[in-house]
């Protein structure tokens, strides 16, 4: 079998960027269905880009390498694809926009995008691949049938490490590896952290506003999840991405909350209640009672001084945690780091070395927060990608 492109992975960047290779197109896929991580994306509805999106919202080695690509297939190209399929979607919030029905039209559209002009095989195994310098022969098994597909160009769109459980292989950075690009360590990120102790279970279940600052000095704003085994809730999930092994965090809670001025209003009003009654009605009375075994919330609301409020103030702004690692790549979102950047065109994602080698997708080095950038790396790489080798000579 001899194809023009072979395609290595059937998720959001493979077939997307089928759809632009032209044709005599071959994907490939170890997975029985395509899409798998689209179709759980999102609860089921997959955040399929952010409105908001700039290469400000990726991380990388090179901050400059996606910006080329996202300029040339933006959000707002996405979008129109979505609009063209008749999906409707809606914006949930900061800019993260969702199908209304199921994350299955996003794939339904992309298989529809990518034929006539390709093929997909399902339950393909990849084995071996070569370069002889002009093609490339990839071992596969197929049907219990060992054979090898020949290709003028390789596209590896076989995504990172993150959910084994849904298929998810190395195989990218043993491909770049094997044809001597040099692949950036690799890490769960989008991920809750773990604390050893144990120490929030009582508080399990439990979701507060939160600004989560990393020793970096990046910080986001968004919901905190207390779990039996730490931390979650999409704060937490970002800030992961920005976090290294020992490393604490601080917590602020309440953030855009004036936590001072309501607490010497209520030294009048509600003098006589006890300090954790009162801050009760302004953060879940669980994570009240807990606080409370953490610091000292002793006496009445009316006994605050101004230097005690400003000392409280400071304590729910800068609780200083330090997890003991992350749930790891079993719940991680996706993978940071990859297929080095700087040994890929940041215009076509063909290795600079190896002729008729892209690499596009969440293999490569460019790891986006939550809220839809990550979908939208994968349509803008598969993009770039796609539309190089259909005007390749
Ligand atoms: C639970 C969850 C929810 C998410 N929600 C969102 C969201 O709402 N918005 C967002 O932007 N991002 C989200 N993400 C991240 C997003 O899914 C990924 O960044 C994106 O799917 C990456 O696309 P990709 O095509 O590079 O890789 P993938 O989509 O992972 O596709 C890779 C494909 O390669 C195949 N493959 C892997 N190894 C082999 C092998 N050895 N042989 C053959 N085939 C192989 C896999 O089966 C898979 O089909 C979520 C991730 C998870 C896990």
């Amino acid at each position: 079998m001899h194809v023009n492109t072979l395609i290595l992975g059937a998720g959001a960047a493979g077939l997307h960027c089928a759809a632009f290779a032209g044709p005599n197109t071959l994907v490939l896929d170890h997975a029985k269905a395509p899409g798998e991580k689209i179709r759980i994306s999102g609860g089921g509805r997959c955040n399929f880009t952010n409105l908001g999106t700039t290469a400000a919202n990726f991380i990388s080695q090179n901050p400059h390498f996606a910006k080329s690509a996202l300029a040339r297939y933006t959000q707002w190209d996405f979008i129109d694809l979505v609009d063209r399929h008749g999906i409707r979607w809606h914006e949930k919030t900061l800019g993260q926009l969702f199908c209304d029905e199921t994350a299955k039209d996003i794939i339904a559209m992309l298989l529809a995008e990518m034929a006539p002009n390709a093929q997909l095989w399902l339950n393909t195994t990849v084995g071996n691949v070569r370069f002889d310098g002009s093609h490339y022969h990839v071992a596969i098994k197929r049907d219990g049938q060992v054979s090898t597909v020949t290709a003028n160009v390789l596209v590896v769109a076989t995504g990172g490490k993150s959910i084994p459980k849904m298929g998810a292989t190395g195989l990218a950075y043993d491909i770049a590896e094997q044809f001597g690009l040099a692949v950036t360590e690799t890490r769960a990120a989008l991920v809750p952290f773990t604390f050893s102790d144990d120490k929030f279970k009582p508080i399990a279940g439990t979701a507060t506003p939160a600004r989560i600052t990393t020793a970096d000095s990046t910080a986001f704003t968004e919901a905190l999840l207390f779990t039996h085994r730490g931390l979650s809730g999409p704060s937490v999930l970002q800030a992961s991405s920005y976090w290294n092994e020992g490393e604490t965090i601080t917590v602020a809670l309440s953030p855009d909350f004036d936590i001072s001025s309501a607490l010497k209003a209520d030294r009048t009003s509600e003098g006589r209640k006890a300090l954790t009654t009162t801050l009760a009605k302004y953060l879940p009375a669980r994570l009240v009672d807990f606080l409370a075994t953490e610091f000292d919330l002793s006496g009445n609301t009316g006994d605050l001084s101004d230097a005690r409020i400003a000392e409280l103030t400071d304590t729910l702004r800068n609780w200083s945690l330090k997890p003991s690692g992350t749930e790891g790549y079993r719940t991680a979102e996706v993978t940071a780091g990859g297929v080095d950047t700087d040994g890929l065109s940041s215009k076509t994602m063909e290795a600079k070395t190896v002729s008729g080698l892209y690499f596009i997708g969440e293999a490569v080095d460019v790891t986006g927060w939550l809220g839809g950038y990550n979908f939208q790396w994968a349509w803008s790489s598969g993009y770039a990608a796609g539309t190089a080798i259909a005007t390749r000579g």
